[in-house]
């Protein structure tokens, strides 16, 4: 492993690999990241040293898997800057995280003709788990607007915000418009209010620092697998508090104090939210992509992107019939783009074919794709591997496109 950015593309092996004869241009990192070295190692070293299951083992290989875990746990409290691990639950990602806290919060603190603001721009992950709890109670949704350029601004969340909002919910970084949303602003309007807050993560967490106790997140989710960790973990931070007046989510396995038939008793959190038997080797996969993000820093990592964006806006607007989606001053990793007579699915398989992977669609954002006016975007995310010459190949696999569909 490496700490210099430069050399960071040798740290993936599949970085290493050939996409019909050419260098992998992977620029779909906000659909997942690739994983380094450091990440496999990890969980390889686990299942090959130290794997058993965790909790309840009296045996020597059960005690440092538990600590593995455990240890994993810490490490997830000092990356978001929360208080104590306890405010740390283990989930299987973003979608189950936020889908708990709108099953186990939700269900319990509100009521009917409460109200829940949301943004315009959010993820279906982020929309979906609050309508079924809307179905079940009879609670509003009430939706702030974007600006054209795609930002989401306080004045606009103040004139949401009545005295029945309970939750505000919304993206820390935009998946298509790439919009660092003014978190502090919203949670300090929201706590004026009495409401708490959900901050999804999932596109913040690789790019730019987080302090949830700085934020004034109640809530903050993200999963593992977009920043760098494997798949099947993510990770739910609620304060104590909060946590404690939350019944449990599943029941099962770990997370009860005594099971009687006539009644059971639970664990305090985080176990409570923890049912059966978590992903282990996930979350110590997930403790090694943390220790690799942070070996460069947000120092480094977070202009980094903020660079490769400007590039990315400057070549691509240099191309006639490119629109930009998301031209918000703050933005990170994310370039939504379109090219006029050409489906963002065509482009995107033309791009394959010059060795350039994209992704196109509506990128689980239909309410927004609604509000930009198309059907589906094609979209460029960056990570901490990708080059300015990557920038260069998207430009030239576009305006292949370009010249092929003229
Ligand atoms: N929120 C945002 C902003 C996302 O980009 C995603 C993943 N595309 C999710 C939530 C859901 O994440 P997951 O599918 O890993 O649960």
């Amino acid at each position: 492993m490496t700490s210099s950015l430069a050399q960071a593309r040798a740290d993936f092996p599949i970085l290493q690999t050939c996409v019909n004869g050419r260098r992998l241009v992977y620029l779909d990192s906000a659909a997942s990241a690739q994983k380094p070295r450091a990440v496999l190692d990890a969980m390889t070293a686990f299942y090959e040293h130290d794997y058993a299951n965790i909790h309840r083992g009296a045996y020597d290989l059960s005690l440092r898997a538990t600590d593995l875990y455990e240890g994993a746990r810490a490490k997830v409290q000092a990356f978001l800057g929360a208080e104590a691990p306890e405010e740390i639950v283990f989930t299987k990602g973003a979608t189950e995280a936020i889908n708990l806290v709108a099953s186990s919060w939700g269900l319990t603190h509100l009521k009917s003709g409460d109200e829940i603001l949301l943004t315009t721009l959010e993820h279906h992950a982020n929309i979906v788990p609050w309508q079924l709890i809307r179905e079940r109670t009879g609670i509003t949704l009430r939706v702030v607007p974007i600006t054209p350029e795609g930002d989401v601004r306080g004045e606009d969340v103040c004139a949401a915000m009545t005295p029945r909002t309970r939750l505000v919910a919304l993206a820390h970084v935009s998946n298509v418009l790439g919009t660092v949303l003014p978190v502090r602003e919203v949670a300090a309007l929201a706590h004026a209010q009495g409401a708490l807050v959900l901050v999804d993560g999932c596109q913040a967490v690789a790019h730019v620092p987080v302090n949830v106790r700085d934020l004034g997140a109640d809530f903050y989710v993200f999963s593992g697998h977009k920043i760098y960790g494997p798949t099947g973990i993510g990770v739910l931070y609620a304060r104590c508090d909060v946590l404690e007046a939350m019944p449990p989510y599943q029941g099962g396995g770990d997370m009860v104090e005594r099971v009687t038939w006539e009644k059971t008793t639970f664990k305090a959190p985080p176990a409570r939210f923890e049912a059966g038997t978590p992903p282990i080797a996930e979350a110590i996969g997930l403790a090694a992509a943390l220790d690799y993000v942070q070996g460069f820093g947000f120092d480094i990592l977070t202009p980094h992107d903020q660079a490769l964006v400007r590039l990315a806006h400057e070549r691509l607007t240099a191309i006639p019939g490119v629109r930009l989606f998301g031209t918000a001053a703050h933005k990170a990793a994310v370039v939504s783009f379109g090219l006029d007579g050409v489906h963002p699915h065509d482009l995107a398989t033309v791009l394959d074919s010059e060795g350039v992977a994209i992704r196109a669609g509506h990128h689980c954002a239909q309410p927004l794709m609604q509000v930009l006016g198309v059907p589906a975007t094609a979209r460029a995310s960056f990570a901490l591997t990708t080059t300015e010459d990557d920038i260069a190949a998207l430009e030239s696999a576009v305006r292949k496109a370009k010249d092929l569909f003229a």
